[in-house]
Formats: C-alpha cells, sequence, structure tokens
C-alpha cells in the first residue's frame, strides 16, 4: 500500500506541488497552520525520522536545504520560519511517511506551548 505522501509524490492525489526534484518534494499542508505551512518529504518512503540510516545522509541534508529554498520561494526567509518533524506518538506523528514541516509567515511564538 503507497502512503498518501507516495500517492502525492506520484501525482497520484491532486496536491500544490511548490518544488520536486530526484530526492524530495515539496507540497502545501492541507490545513495549513500559518500563512506558509509546506511539507518536505522524501521520495523514497522512509517511515519516520527513526528509520533514517546512514545511506539516507543526502536525503536527510536534502529535506534541510529545500526547506531553505522553499522559505526564500515563499518570500519568508528574511523574517524567519520554524521546521518541524514530528515522530511517533509523543511528536504528534499523524502521517507515516517522513516529512518536514516549513512554518512561516507570522511569527510563530514559543517554540512549545
Ligand atoms: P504530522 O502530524 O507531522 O504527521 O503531519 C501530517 C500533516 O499532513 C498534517 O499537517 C496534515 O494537515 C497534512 N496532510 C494530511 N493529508 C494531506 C494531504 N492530502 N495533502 C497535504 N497535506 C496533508
Amino acid at each position: 500500500m503507497p502512503s498518501l505522501f507516495a500517492k502525492i509524490i506520484r501525482g497520484e492525489l491532486p496536491s500544490d506541488i511548490v518544488y520536486q526534484d530526484d530526492l524530495v518534494t515539496a507540497f502545501r499542508d492541507i490545513n495549513p497552520q500559518a500563512p506558509t505551512h509546506v511539507l518536505i518529504v522524501p521520495n523514497k518512503f522512509i517511515r519516520t525520522v527513526n528509520d533514517l540510516t546512514a545511506e539516507d545522509e543526502q536525503i536527510a541534508g536534502r529535506l534541510l536545504l529545500v526547506a531553505k529554498k522553499v522559505a526564500e520561494q515563499e518570500g519568508i526567509a528574511e523574517d524567519g520560519y520554524r521546521i518541524i518533524i514530528n515522530c511517533n506518538r509523543h511528536g504528534g506523528q499523524e502521517v507515516y511517511h517522513l516529512h518536514m514541516h516549513l512554518v512561516g509567515g507570522r511569527a510563530m511564538g514559543r517554540m512549545l506551548r
């Protein structure tokens, strides 16, 4: 069963893709928590941060570099933004295909409430 995000990456589900390359895809969150809320996802299926291996080093690095690129594209780089990765139950992960949230466009407040 391909994950929900795998279907988005392959174009089998509608989404608003803002960036895609050989390793990662970035698309707008369907339920945005800020004026800019983009998910950056590895094209390869990796379930959680816990499942990353040394082989995935390039993918892990690309996720961060694409976050920077999308922040510039969205015009939020200068004011700033937040990057979040949720892992498993205590992290509040809902979709089990590793993804990074890029949120900004307003002051994000304290990190944890
Ligand atoms: P997480 O809690 O870190 O697993 O976040 C999952 C995120 O995926 C949530 O912010 C959802 O709003 C988002 N999401 C779920 N389904 C879709 C979808 N079809 N397209 C875009 N974002 C989605």
